[in-house]
């Protein structure tokens, strides 16, 4: 059976003590369960208070939205991969579309987040993805392809296998509008064949654009999936828990 992850984006929601009252909803609504793991992206300032309700529940993980590549100095407002573990970071989100089409981040950068993540350690979750107008211009596995060579050229290809890669088509992150499930699977298997002409090691591969409690399962009935990232509909720790419980592989 394939192991499942249900990763949280948490965004810039969810403050301390709102992160340390959603987890006590959440571990009671949902039990750990064979071949599930959660993971939670809460912004830096509620990472430890995250990572601490987590009540020592191997089934759970609390990780960063974004980490910078230098380990520490004169970088105000930002967050290193050490400084993200030390407040109990596991996993660290790299290359977020909002961090590229909001903030500006490149290419480039995401591949020296994503080495500094492996360095730290901490499993890197890589976000790539294609804008409408790359999607409707034929050019979804052109950027894709771009994205991942750009982000992982820093690194040997056994290294690969360490990356969690998450498919975020631009135009399905918090429009309401998700692929389906055949659209999800056409770019998973183009991922795939990209790593297998550089490395043997397997890569987990998320999808994530508004996927919901509706969604979900119908989603992950398609074997290319081994997970889901979410963001609005993780912010209700019930509704969350109900996701994780109800959508089988
Ligand atoms: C995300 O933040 O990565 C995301 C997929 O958001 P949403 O589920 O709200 O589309």
């Amino acid at each position: 059976m394939r192991e499942l992850v249900f990763a949280a984006n948490w965004k810039m929601h969810v403050g301390p003590s709102e992160a340390r009252e959603y987890l006590a909803i959440f571990r009671h609504a949902y039990a750990a369960t064979p071949n599930k793991q959660v993971w939670f992206f809460p912004p830096a300032v509620s990472l430890e208070a995250t990572a601490g309700a987590l009540d020592h529940r191997p089934d759970l993980l609390a990780g960063a939205q974004d980490i910078y590549w230098e380990p520490k100095g004169a970088f105000t407002g930002a967050i290193s991969g050490p400084l993200a573990s030390q407040a109990g970071a596991r996993a660290a989100l790299i290359g977020h579309s909002e961090r590229r089409h909001v903030f500006g981040e490149t290419d480039e950068q995401t591949g020296k987040k994503v080495a500094a993540a492996l360095r730290t350690p901490l499993v890197p979750v890589l976000c790539v993805g294609e804008t409408l107008s790359q999607r409707e211009a034929g050019e979804t596995l052109a950027v894709v392809t771009r994205q991942l060579e750009a982000a992982l050229a820093p690194l040997v290809p056994e290294a690969f296998a360490a990356v969690t890669i998450a498919y975020e088509p631009v135009w399905a992150i918090g429009t309401g509008r998700n692929a389906t499930p055949k659209d999800a699977a056409e770019v998973h298997k183009a991922i795939r064949v990209w790593l297998k002409s550089r490395t043997k090691a397997f890569s987990r591969i998320l999808y994530g654009g508004s996927v919901n409690l509706k969604n979900a399962a119908e989603l992950l009935a398609e074997p290319e999936l081994d997970g889901v990232l979410v963001g609005g509909a993780s912010l209700d720790p019930a509704g969350w828990a109900e996701l994780v419980r109800t959508a089988a592989a």
